[in-house]
């Protein structure tokens, strides 16, 4: 377990990807430091996904800092092949992963943080000139309010917590949500359920020929005119665009998955729409995102009257040498992705490295 005596160079909240990206870093730059994750096993977020969930692009473009991800033949790798990655990355760097280890809250006296932790039972304060907050998104699914909700008799499922088609076999299915999870949940629900797939917005499909490293390539060029100041055209697709992965593709181009609009109230058996049409449905599986796992900062007040969180970088604007890597572009472009990550974290270590000295 970490030294409570000791006055860390920084501490890492979070074993996830982003976590050990940094960490990586971390080790290179020869500062001291610890990861404190409240997961028991290795691969945060990896380990909740549903069963069939496959990454959106080949394993050597999901790869974090100095490693490669060893390859995958059979398509693009399942969620297993990542975690096994993820804990041969912890070992090959011996990173200094402490489970489990959940953080509780973050204080600062103008100078250096105090991180309270639990652990077995136990509460402990550790001591750091610097945090790095990764705590990602995954204990936080989202789920917007809609009237009627209360009402609505059927259950619900947020995409966290579905584990695959067992439960939903010749159910009627809203499936909510026109990213990457509604679209494979729904392409997959619809070869067994009857599917109505809802969005707000027509959901955008990259083209057929094409995988998620378009989405990569678009996101380097954004952080490029980012750092020259110059604006971005936008280029041919964005991060929240639809990968023709085959299950989707198959599912698409046999009729089985198409979007439709939202509706705007439930009822006690289904949905109404704006045009006053109903449908009915036994079940809900909301695929509308997660929020940020910021609790453990609140006693740090802050985030501004919006509720956001000023950043610079990866650099929290009220705080020196408080740091938020991986949750989404506003925290770095593509941030939240494999590929995507390291080059916050070593950003962000950068930064530590001036600050001490
Ligand atoms: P996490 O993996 O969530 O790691 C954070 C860790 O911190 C977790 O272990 C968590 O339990 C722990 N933690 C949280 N709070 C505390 C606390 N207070 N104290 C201690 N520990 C704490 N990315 C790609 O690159 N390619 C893809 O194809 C892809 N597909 C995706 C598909 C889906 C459906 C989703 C949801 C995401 C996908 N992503 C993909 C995105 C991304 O890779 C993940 O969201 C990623 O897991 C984020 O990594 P992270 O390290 O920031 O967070």
């Amino acid at each position: 377990f970490p030294s409570p005596e000791k006055l860390y160079d920084c501490l890492v909240i979070g074993g996830g990807q982003a976590g050990l990206a940094c960490g990586y870093y971390l080790r290179k730059a020869h500062l001291t430091f610890a990861i404190l994750d409240d997961q028991n096993e290795p691969g945060g977020a990896w380990q909740h996904t549903w069963p069939s969930l496959t990454l959106f692009s080949p394993a050597g473009y999901s790869s974090l800092p100095g490693w490669m991800m060893p390859e995958y033949t059979q398509g693009f790798p399942p969620s297993e092949h990542v975690i096994a990655y993820l804990r041969a990355y912890e070992n090959r760097y011996q990173l200094p992963v402490h489970r489990p280890v959940a953080v509780t809250e973050v204080h600062h006296d103008g100078s250096v943080f105090t991180v309270k932790v639990t652990h077995g039972g136990n509460s402990e304060v550790l001591r750091a000139h610097n945090v790095i907050s990764a705590t990602g998104t995954w204990s936080q699914p989202h789920c917007p309010s809609y009237p009627g909700l209360a009402d609505f008799t059927g259950t619900h499922v947020h995409s966290a917590h579905y584990q695959g088609v067992d439960g939903f076999r010749d159910q009627r299915v809203a499936v909510v949500g026109g990213g990457n999870s509604g679209a494979q949940i729904a392409a997959e629900l619809s070869a067994v359920a009857s599917v109505r797939w809802l969005t707000m917005r027509t959901p955008k499909f990259l083209p057929d020929d094409v995988d998620g490293r378009v989405l990569f390539q678009v996101a380097t060029q954004h952080a490029r005119h980012l750092a020259a100041g110059t604006t971005s055209s936008g280029g041919i697709a964005s991060l929240g665009d639809i990968v023709a992965v085959p299950e989707v593709r198959e599912a698409r181009d046999s009729g089985r998955l198409f979007a439709e609009p939202m509706f705007t109230s439930l009822t006690p058996s289904g949905a109404q729409w704006a045009d006053g049409t109903t449908d009915t449905f036994d079940q809900i599986v909301w695929c509308t995102g997660f929020r940020p796992a910021l609790r453990h900062l609140q006693q740090l007040r802050i985030r501004d009257a919006a509720g956001r969180i000023g950043t610079n970088g990866t650099a929290c604007e009220a705080i020196d040498g408080l740091f938020l890597v991986g949750y989404g572009d506003w925290t770095g472009p593509a941030s939240a992705t494999l590929i995507g990550v390291g080059k916050t974290a070593r950003d962000t270590v950068y930064a530590i490295q001036s600050r001490m000295n």
